[in-house]
């Protein structure tokens, strides 16, 4: 029997004794996930077919009532043909985005049971609790938990004006909004400010929550802010990473990401939307449809 839940993933740490007619696996090769050549999930049935035996085997939960696991291949696991090892980067639009999500899930739990088997203290071989998703060590009783980094992500805004920035790593000539991780002993909020400040010593007030996104790249936990401009000039000078920033107009943006996959280009939608000279019509269209 599987427990009922508003959210279509209801997860779980303990396999069910048996995992039901049709049950769901994610099988991973480092962080690639074994697809069909169509980019497709491959059923357990085709995957068992390969006659390949997992490194090891992990039980998520259930998603629309199907049992879910995860795997790990083998590291001299070569695809053969009709499969292909794919970075969950390059299956945004071909799974659909809940399953996408639950891949992101997968590959986070795959790689910290690979990374925690045994004590970071004392060495000992460490064994999974049957209370909750962790491993312990029997000698220290450290729980070891899936790693899960909470990063800030903000729009800053300036009237009709976003702040956005480029780190050398982007594509020539690509902006994005302002993102960084959250410090030990911060809040979300604290991490907005000095974020904000240290790479473009742009000073911020009235932050605000927006949404939040989980990121498996590798283990992010996005939390989406808008954020008022309060003082100072534009200056990254200092920065190692920022290239170069600057406050756009709502109708002189520059080239960002494509798609609306992440939660930058979600904040970015949202400034669009409140600030197009086209806003009042549309809301009016709304309300009269
Ligand atoms: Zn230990």
């Amino acid at each position: 029997m599987i427990e009922s839940s508003p959210l279509r993933f209801v997860p779980g740490h303990v396999a069910p004794e048996n995992p039901g007619p049709n049950p769901r696996l994610f099988a991973f090769l480092g962080r690639e996930l074994l697809v069909t050549s169509e980019n497709l999930l491959p059923s357990v049935t085709a995957i068992d077919g390969l006659g390949i035996e997992a490194t090891r085997t992990q039980y998520l939960g259930a998603w629309d009532q199907q049992h879910c696991y995860s795997a790990e291949l083998p590291g001299d696991f070569k695809p053969p043909e009709g499969f292909a090892t794919k970075d969950l980067r390059m299956l945004f639009g071909a799974l659909e985005p809940e399953l996408h999500a639950l891949a992101g899930r997968a590959v986070q739990i795959v790689e910290w049971d690979r990374t925690h088997q045994f004590c970071g203290a004392c060495g000992e071989q460490t064994e999974v609790s049957s209370t909750d998703r962790s491993r312990s060590c029997p000698d220290c009783a450290i729980p070891m938990y899936p790693r899960l980094s909470p990063a800030m992500i903000v729009a800053v805004e300036r009237g009709d004006e976003i702040l956005l920035g480029r780190s050398h790593n982007f594509p020539p000539g690509i902006f994005s909004v302002l993102a960084g991780f959250v410090e030990p002993g911060e809040s979300a909020e604290e991490a907005v400010i000095r974020e904000v400040y240290e790479e473009t010593r742009i000073t911020v007030e009235d932050v605000r929550y927006f949404g939040s996104q989980a990121w498996p790249f590798p283990n992010s936990l996005m939390l989406g802010f808008r954020a008022r401009y309060a003082r100072g000039s534009v200056d990254t000078d200092h920065d190692d990473e920022m290239e170069s920033a600057d406050f756009f107009h709502v109708n002189e943006l520059p080239p960002m990401f494509p798609g609306k996959i992440s939660i930058s280009q979600w904040l970015l939608e949202d400034f669009v939307r409140r600030h197009s000279p086209d806003r009042d019509a549309a809301e009016k269209g709304r309300e009269k449809g």
